[in-house]
């Protein structure tokens, strides 16, 4: 139907759609920043959002900052104050879906960063790594030797910038020894990570497929387009489906979270898609966009009538 084609948003059609809602749930690279750079406007019309009653939550699939990071991030950068409780970030929702799987005591065998293994120590979550495995010996086959925690019960893989196959080869001895009882969890799984200059680096998809071929079962992955960090939102705050927004700027993983939630979605234009993508894609269930909204300075001059 018309409604789930492809629109570009004009002022009015754009108050309609803001003013139907109660929540927006922002992307955060590529919407809100780039980088450490903030996206031009995009403090401005939150902070409008703010001043007009919305609530403000933040889904990023980066794993790699914990939810204090992201408070602060967005105070840095000029964006309305948000509490650690209104961020949604892979590390946090990992901790949370680790808290209530595992059994009590249980512990996570993690290949990640700093920030993941605190937002596993916040919720309470025994772990070991990240850190480089501990090695009994020069060769891999030396490596299957190494003791192994009993306490483990999951291995969890995020943006691990020391990913190596010493750490492969632990997380493949653990998930052999506990069959379907260790869990496999993955933060997301987007497969690079862009960069300015049209470069980009892999992403964390590329560290849970090593895991995966080589333990030969697929993750629960709990970033975006799954549905896991929408339940999240929505068990903190107990959020209507059909008065939110999700504003984000890829088709493949905000935008097809927010539809199969049932949400309304805008894509902004600054980041990974771009408008030929999305002209290729409306036609396609489940990969609609009702909206297409831009932070410029232009439309952000035309969102200051909106709320
Ligand atoms: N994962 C990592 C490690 C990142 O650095 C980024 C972006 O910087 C992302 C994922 C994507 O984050 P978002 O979901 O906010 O676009
Ligand atoms: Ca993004």
């Amino acid at each position: 139907g018309g409604s789930r084609r492809c629109r570009r948003l004009e002022a009015e059609a754009a108050r309609a759609v803001l003013g139907a809602a109660d929540t927006l749930l922002f992307d955060c690279d590529g919407v809100l920043w780039r980088g450490e750079a903030a996206v031009g406007g995009a403090a401005a019309a939150l902070g409008r959002l703010a001043a007009a009653g919305k609530r403000l939550c933040y889904v990023t699939n980066n794993s790699s900052r914990t939810r204090a990071a992201y408070t602060e991030k967005l105070r840095r950068l000029g964006f309305p104050p948000a509490e650690p409780r209104h961020i949604f970030g892979s590390a946090y929702c990992a901790a949370r879906y680790l808290r209530q799987a595992l059994p009590p005591g249980a512990a996570a065998y993690v290949l990640g960063s700093p920030a993941l293994a605190a937002e596993l120590e916040a919720v309470g979550v025994p772990h070991l790594g990240p850190g480089p495995a501990a090695l009994p010996g020069p060769t891999p086959a030396d490596w299957a030797q190494a003791p192994l925690d009993p306490a483990v019960r999951a291995v969890l893989v995020g943006f691990d910038e020391h990913f190596s196959y010493a750490k492969l080869c632990q997380a493949l001895r653990y998930l052999l020894r506990g069959g379907p009882d260790c869990l496999l969890v993955g933060t997301n799984r987007d497969h690079r990570l862009p960069l300015e200059g049209g470069t980009a680096i892999p992403g964390t998809g590329c560290l849970v497929k090593a895991v995966e071929t080589a333990a030969q079962r697929e993750a629960f992955i709990v970033g975006k387009p799954n549905r896991y960090m929408f339940d999240c939102v929505v068990s903190e705050f107990n959020i209507d489906p059909a008065r939110t927004i999700m504003v984000g700027d890829r088709l493949d993983t905000d935008i097809l979270m927010g539809n199969s939630c049932g949400l309304t979605t805008l894509l902004t234009l600054t980041g990974v898609t771009t408008l030929d993508e999305v002209k290729g894609h409306q036609e396609i269930v489940g990969i609609s966009v009702v909206g297409v909204l831009s932070f410029s300075p232009s439309s952000a001059q035309a969102g200051s009538q909106l709320v």
